[in-house]
């Protein structure tokens, strides 16, 4: 037997009994008479402590030399302490040691292995599985593992039931480059790794399951952005005989439940809001909910009145900033210069201070009075205290340009706070979304969408204006979920794939084991996949996914610790017939 109890297991009423455990040298503190180690494991810490009085001086001495890290067994009895740590779970209680084991030796580690380390991101990659030691990542990872069990529990308990889907298939359309895994018996031919289980949940549904759901790894070889992993995991599902609704409400009711399990919130129903309300009132088709600065068209109110500026654009639009009416011109320019950066690229921003007297003062008084400022306050309801900030230009770029303004105001001013939720779903999106450049359309979902009933008609005759079966789940900024409806007769899916400008040759080639299944008698079926790392790390009231991922790649999708990807030698690529001559 290795221990009788783990590190964080003694309490007051273990005293005077003997027991064993084991774990890792965290401290060792030499007073010469007296000497103390904290001993860690997953569980907590607990203190041991010899002294000359009561030990022998050769297990003194043993204890002297263990070095941090060290892997330790030691039996003792168990006493009260003299001093006692109330930030200690086992904090009343410390082990007299009578025997001491050192199990493993342990090198000086890198970094020092507590909550604050002094080690930096790259250092702690390196070393991940010292990282791990550290209380806040176990504790992450324990978090994650919590969330998983709800969610299993919650779904089985629908009647869902988890399928295994392949990792070697071809390639699955989800707008990214595929994974390629060369083929050693299959000579120049390659497999795909999946972008998501897509295809086979579908089939799956074809095959009669009804209600399928998977905690599954997906890649997606993507250009990298900030906090994105080349391989994730979602909560995949899909369902048959189901309309949009049911789904939406069947996600909707696992979403409450982990809110409700983990932070004792339920803010079910949650709002529904198009895709089109929602980049007109927030500029995004992820907005986060929590705080106002919603948007305020002003073409009305603000076009031709002699400021040319605006007359000449598409939109004019604000946004009003509670109790900010009393920055400093200089804390205004800040913004401004903020979205002129290339990255926002806006032209500038006009700006109205509704003074807390009811006057106004702004960078457009040359052309606007009092009264014609008061219309724009009025319009954006807007309150004595409040900034106006105004931008003009093209309706899409201006609205992007405006939303990043207000999440970045949102972050300054502390409005998004990690322990607040504001889930929301948004609906009715387009089917499609055009090339800017060469006009294509592409999927805005996936190619398995499938167009509102009632707009079926207008597939090839007015596709743009199509509207998708498409929903997606949104939780304070950032789009945690999102699935359809999908097609399931042969006929509408290959028209779609030729609308999206596959060959007959080619959708037979890519999609043909779909469409013949779906001549099999394949039920009406929808579904969704939410991103399970980006959950939990809102969940845990951050956001970035690395934090909760046991071993994640770094921002060049590197694993830095086993350091991948590598060449593979010559004799690897021969065999596996990539290698020219
Ligand atoms: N396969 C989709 C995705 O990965 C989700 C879905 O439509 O169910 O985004």
């Amino acid at each position: 037997m290795y221990r009788s109890h783990h590190c964080g297991a003694l309490r007051e009423k273990h005293i005077g009994s003997e027991v064993t455990l084991a774990g890792w040298a965290a401290k060792v503190r030499d007073k010469g008479f007296m000497l103390w180690i904290d001993l860690r494991d997953r569980y907590g810490i607990t203190q041991l402590v010899l002294d000359e009085e009561r030990c022998s001086a050769a297990l003194l001495e043993k204890a002297r030399k263990t070095r941090r890290e060290a892997v330790v067994q030691v039996t003792g009895v168990v006493i009260e302490r003299v001093a006692k740590n109330p930030n200690m779970d086992t904090g009343n209680i410390e082990l007299l040691v009578s025997e001491l084991t050192v199990l493993n030796e342990a090198q000086t580690p890198p970094f020092t292995i507590e909550d604050k380390t002094d080690g930096g991101e790259d250092l702690r990659m390196k070393y991940r599985y010292l990282d791990i030691r550290r209380a806040p990542v176990q504790n992450s990872l324990l978090f994650r593992s919590k969330i998983g069990l709800l969610v299993r529990n919650y779904l089985a308990e629908q009647a869902f039931i988890e399928v295994e889907t392949p990792y070697l298939i071809k390639s699955t359309p989800e707008g990214a480059r595929d994974f390629v895994v060369p083929s050693r018996m299959n000579e120049g031919q390659f497999y795909a790794l999946p972008q998501s289980p897509q295809t086979f949940k579908q089939l799956l549904m074809v095959g009669g399951m009804d209600k399928y759901f998977q905690i599954v790894k997906c890649f997606r070889d993507e250009d990298l952005r900030a906090d994105r992993q080349p391989e994730f995991t979602q909560i995949d599902s899909e369902l048959s005989f189901v309309h949009q609704q049911d789904i939406m409400a069947c996600f909707e009711g696992l979403l409450s439940h982990l809110l409700e399990e983990i932070h004792g919130i339920s803010p079910a129903p949650f709002p529904v809001i198009s895709y089109e309300d929602a980049m007109k009132t927030y500029g995004n088709d992820k907005p986060d909910i929590r705080f106002g600065m919603t948007f305020t068209e002003l073409n009305a109110q603000a076009q031709n009145k002699g400021f040319t500026v605006f007359d000449a654009q598409e939109l004019v639009v604000s946004i009003a900033v509670p109790g900010a009416a009393s920055w400093s011109r200089k804390q205004i320019d800040t913004w401004i210069d903020w979205v002129k950066r290339p990255q926002i690229g806006a032209n500038g921003l006009v700006w109205v201070k509704f003074n807390k007297d009811g006057t106004f003062k702004s960078s457009v008084d040359k052309f606007f009075d009092n009264d014609a400022l008061a219309t724009w306050a009025t319009a954006c309801e807007a309150k004595a205290g409040d900034l106006i900030l105004v931008m003009a230009g093209e309706a899409i770029k201006t609205r992007t340009q405006l939303s990043a303004l207000r999440m970045a105001l949102a972050e300054s001013l502390e409005l998004r706070k990690p322990n607040e939720f504001a889930p929301l779903w948004v609906v009715d999106f387009p089917l499609f979304e055009e090339d800017e450049d060469s006009g294509a359309l592409h999927a805005m979902h996936h190619p398995f969408t499938a167009p509102k009933p009632a707009h079926l008609s207008q597939l090839e005759s007015n596709p743009k204006d199509v509207v998708a079966q498409a929903y997606d789940l949104v939780l304070n900024g950032n789009e945690i979920g999102g699935g359809s409806i999908r097609i399931h007769d042969r006929g509408t899916q290959e028209k779609m794939l030729s609308l999206l400008g596959f060959s007959d040759k080619e959708a037979k080639a890519q999609f043909g084991f779909l469409m013949d299944a779906f001549t099999y008698g394949a039920p009406p079926h929808g579904g969704i996949a939410l991103g399970f790392d980006r959950l939990v790390a809102i969940l845990g009231g951050k956001e970035t996914i690395r934090d909760y991922i046991a071993f994640p790649k770094n921002n060049s999708g590197r694993d830095v610790m086993i350091d991948a990807p590598a060449r593979l030698d010559d004799d690897q690529l021969n065999e596996l017939g990539l290698k020219n001559n």
